[in-house]
C-alpha cells in the first residue's frame, strides 16, 4: 500500500536527517537542540504526518489554508503546528487560533488583519516575517529594506508578536551562491535583534529546505522546514 511505502522513506530518511542538522548544528557553534526541525506535510496524508510525530518530529508546517483545514481535526497534538504557505488575508480567518505560528507573514496589511482577528479571540499569534531575499518577482515577502523600514510599524500591531524572520532564497544551482543568501538573512536577523525594538523578539531565523538545510544552518538557521528529505518526492509541487 502507499501509505507503508511512506512510512518507510521517513524512517530511512529521519535518522541522516537528524545526523546533518546535528553536524551543522555543530559546525555553527552551537548543538542539536538549538535548531528546530519542522516538518513540511504539504500532501503528506494524516497517518503518515502522525506517524512521524510518534518517531520524535516535534513541528509540522502546512502551505495551503485547505488542506491544513481538511485534516486539522485528524491530526496528533503532540507536535506544534505552524502555517508556512502564502497567506491571503480572507483567509487569515480559518488560521488564527488554529496554529501557534504564521511564519509566512509577508505584509503590513497580513499582520494588521491576523492582529485583528487575534484580538477578537483574544489571543495573540506568533508571527515571522517573511523577506523576500532575493528580490525575486515571483516571490512575495518584504525586501530586506523593507523590513528594515517598518519593523517598527509592524511591531505596534497588536494580537501579533514578531518572533524573526523566514526566507525561501532563489534557487542556486551553486551552495556559494545559496550560502550568500542565507548569510544575508542572518545579517539582517542579528542587525534587527540589536535594535531591541519593543514587541518584537528575534528568536527564530527559518530558512533552509530540503536541498540546503545544511548550509542554512551553518549560516545562522535554527528552523529548517523540511518535506521532500523526510517524506520522499511529492507528486506535484506547491
Ligand atoms: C514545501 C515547502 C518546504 C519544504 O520543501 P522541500 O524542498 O520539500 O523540503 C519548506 N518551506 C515551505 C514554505 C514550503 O512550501
Amino acid at each position: 500500500m502507499m501509505e507503508k511505502s511512506s512510512i518507510s522513506i521517513f524512517d530511512e530518511n529521519y535518522k541522516s536527517i537528524e545526523e546533518q542538522i546535528s553536524a551543522a548544528a555543530i559546525k555553527s557553534g552551537r548543538k542539536r537542540e538549538d535548531i528546530i526541525l519542522l516538518a513540511a506535510t504539504k500532501t503528506v496524508s494524516t497517518e503518515v504526518i502522525n506517524y512521524a510525530i510518534e518517531k520524535g518530529i516535534k513541528y509540522i508546517g502546512e502551505n495551503r489554508v485547505q488542506e491544513f483545514l481538511s485534516k486539522e481535526n485528524e491530526l496528533s497534538t503532540n507536535a506544534h503546528r505552524h502555517f508556512i504557505g502564502h497567506l491571503q488575508s480572507n483567509k487569515a480567518k480559518d488560521i488564527v487560533g488554529r496554529v501557534e505560528m504564521i511564519e509566512s507573514v509577508h505584509s503590513v496589511k497580513l499582520a494588521r488583519v491576523i492582529g485583528e482577528l487575534s484580538k477578537k479571540k483574544g489571543i495573540v499569534t506568533d508571527i515571522l516575517l517573511e523577506v523576500n531575499i532575493g528580490n525575486e518577482d515571483s516571490k512575495s515577502g518584504f525586501t530586506a529594506q523593507e523590513i528594515s523600514e517598518k519593523i517598527e510599524e509592524i511591531s505596534k500591531i497588536s494580537g501579533v508578536k514578531v518572533k524573526g524572520l523566514m526566507a525561501i532564497p532563489p534557487i542556486c544551482e551553486k551552495s556559494d551562491e545559496i550560502r550568500k543568501y542565507f548569510a544575508q538573512m542572518n545579517k539582517l536577523f542579528i542587525d534587527i535583534r540589536a535594535k531591541k525594538i519593543d514587541n518584537v523578539s528575534m528568536d527564530y531565523l527559518s530558512m533552509g529546505m530540503s536541498s540546503d538545510f545544511a548550509e542554512a544552518i551553518e549560516e545562522g538557521s535554527n528552523i529548517v522546514r523540511l518535506g521532500t528529505a523526510l517524506f520522499g518526492k511529492r507528486n506535484y509541487n506547491i
